[in-house]
């Protein structure tokens, strides 16, 4: 038995392939805003906690243009 081969197992090769999906900063976005500020209308300044939910104490979220899309009938 030995202990060190099994705490190996997580540590390699997992994410140092191609693509860098994690920039710092995004040099295009699309102006979204969070479910909050889409149900009342308001503007909605596109932040991951947005200035109203901040005030508010809310979870800012974010539903993606996918899930919009799908309409109910
Ligand atoms: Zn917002
Ligand atoms: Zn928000």
């Amino acid at each position: 038995m030995d202990p060190r081969q099994y705490s190996q197992s997580n540590s390699s090769r997992n994410e140092d392939s191609d693509g860098e999906q994690y920039t710092p900063r995004t040099p295009r976005r699309t102006p979204m805003a969070c479910t909050f500020c889409r149900g009342r209308k308001l503007k909605c300044d596109g932040r991951p906690i947005c200035g109203n939910c901040n005030r508010r104490g809310l979870a800012c979220a974010y539903v993606p243009v996918a899930a919009q899309m799908q309409q109910r009938s």
